[in-house]
């Protein structure tokens, strides 16, 4: 027994070690992904659910190693946060969306995810507001989508960050929303325009009952409010058909498409344009 227990303890160290190594690893290979463009903005569209009309592209950062292969984002994100090269990596990345969306038609917004991390760090507003300003996209037309992470960061910086933005006309979207703390007060203090009900409350029928009406309660307050209502990982039609009727304004998910590089969103919004 007792020599399974030291092989036990054993295999657990060396996974822990191995474990730290690879973060150390995709950290030191994420500096160098940014150095020789290794990253690439991918863009998934945001629909009307009236009309079926794309009326803004979701900013989605893809890596592909050359020998790794694609790396998923929520395996890299995190560690880019800890190493701090999330800065880096955001500021890039709303720098590429911004300069691709000014060759879309003026109705189109584009959507970029920030870190918590991203806004505590000062003249974090700076880095964003150039990012946008030196590819000459009008801010009402950039949204940051953010999650309830955000404000349990006690940091004078982001109140800041959020009214900065704000007052130039940029829009903010509550990102997530059904996986934290779902707290209403959030939605009342800041000044949100959308909320984007997470993929685990619309993953079909499994998610039952108790999912639709918590839906239809978040839509109709926020319709109320006059926000935008996004359910996230629409993968069918039925599921579409659901959270429409349920109140959702807005889809995004599989059933539309996936996300894809610039060259092929600019083809879905001149398919478009000709229907
Ligand atoms: P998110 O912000 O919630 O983004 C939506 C994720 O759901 C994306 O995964 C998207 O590809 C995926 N998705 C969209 N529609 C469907 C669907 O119908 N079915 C399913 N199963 N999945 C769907 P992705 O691109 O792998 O990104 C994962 C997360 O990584 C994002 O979640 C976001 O939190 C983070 N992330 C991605 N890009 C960035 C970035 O540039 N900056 C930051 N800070 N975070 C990012
Ligand atoms: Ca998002
Ligand atoms: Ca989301
Ligand atoms: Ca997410």
């Amino acid at each position: 027994a007792k020599a399974d227990g030291s092989r036990q303890i054993r295999f657990f160290d060396h996974s822990m070690a191995r474990d730290i190594a690879h973060r150390r690893e995709i950290e030191t290979e994420l500096r160098r992904a940014l150095r020789e463009n290794e990253l690439a903005v991918y863009f998934q569209p945001i629909v009307e659910l009236e009309t079926g009309r794309i009326r803004c592209f979701e900013a989605l950062v893809r890596w592909f190693h050359p020998e790794r292969g694609e790396i998923s984002p929520d395996e890299f994100i995190p560690i880019a946060e800890e190493s701090g090269a999330i800065v880096t990596l955001g500021n890039w990345l709303t720098a590429q969306a911004a300069s691709v969306a000014t060759s879309w038609p003026e109705e189109v917004r584009v959507a970029v995810n920030l870190s918590p991390l991203q806004l505590k760090v000062p003249g974090a507003a700076l880095g964003i507001i150039s990012a946008f300003r030196e590819a000459g996209l009008p801010p009402e037309r950039l949204e940051l989508e953010v999650t309830e992470g955000l404000f349990l960061e006690d940091s004078p910086n982001i109140a800041m960050f959020i009214e900065e933005l704000s007052g130039m006309g940029v829009r903010f979207a509550l990102d997530d929303f059904g996986t934290g703390y779902s707290s209403l007060g959030y939605i009342n203090q800041w000044p949100f325009s959308k909320i984007k009900v997470d993929r685990s409350f619309v993953s079909g029928s499994q998610a039952g009952r108790k999912s639709d009406a918590i839906i239809r309660a978040v839509s109709q307050m926020g319709k109320s409010l006059g926000m935008e209502i996004v359910a996230e990982g629409l993968e069918t039609i039925d599921q579409v058909r659901a959270v429409r009727e349920a109140g959702c304004t807005h889809g995004q998910g599989y059933h539309f498409s996936r996300a894809v590089p610039a060259y092929q969103a600019a083809l879905l919004l001149a398919e478009e344009r000709e229907t």
